[in-house]
């Protein structure tokens, strides 16, 4: 857990309790999130957890929004209780009065596609082109056959792959 990320929840709390004049219970702050989320708020738990790689593609943005976005959710969960939107109007107040921030619902990260090869296979077809995956591909190396719906015949490897 870096230590900036974690100086930054405290800093959010501080500022929350300035605002409203009033202590909130510190939360746990864990940095096992994988996917797509750059964070997520478990409110029951009082938990924050932290998605380590996209922290690192994007830290500056991470500590000016996702923090003060997450920590929110758990700032207006202990004024208002659970029966209120995640991203209603309360946690709206909280965003634009305490962190000055236009509450956007959204964390926006370009996440990078993982990029996965394909292996061509080919039928007498012409122009025949069958992309497996290489789950597929493996099948057939174990002795799968899998037929071309149009000519019947075996689709054979081609040798080539691409990256998709
Ligand atoms: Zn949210
Ligand atoms: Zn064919």
């Amino acid at each position: 857990m870096p230590e900036l990320l974690k100086s930054h929840v405290e800093a959010c709390y501080q500022k929350a309790e300035a605002f409203f004049k009033r202590p909130f219970k510190r939360p746990s702050v864990s940095f096992k999130l994988r996917g797509q989320k750059a964070g997520v708020a478990h409110l029951q738990e009082n938990l924050l957890r932290f998605n380590p790689k996209l922290y690192q593609e994007n830290r500056e943005d991470f500590l000016r929004q996702t923090v003060p976005h997450e920590v929110a959710h758990l700032i207006a969960h202990q004024l208002f209780g659970s029966k209120i939107q995640p991203h209603g109007e309360e946690w709206q107040l909280i965003m634009r009065g305490v962190y000055e921030l236009p509450p956007n619902r959204c964390h926006t990260y370009a996440v990078e596609r993982r990029q996965v090869t394909r292996y061509i296979y080919r039928c007498p077809c012409p122009q025949s082109d069958f992309a497996f995956t290489a789950q597929r591909h493996r099948m057939v190396v174990q002795g799968r056959r899998y037929l071309c719906r149009r000519c019947r015949q075996t689709l054979v490897f081609s040798g080539e792959t691409r990256i998709e």
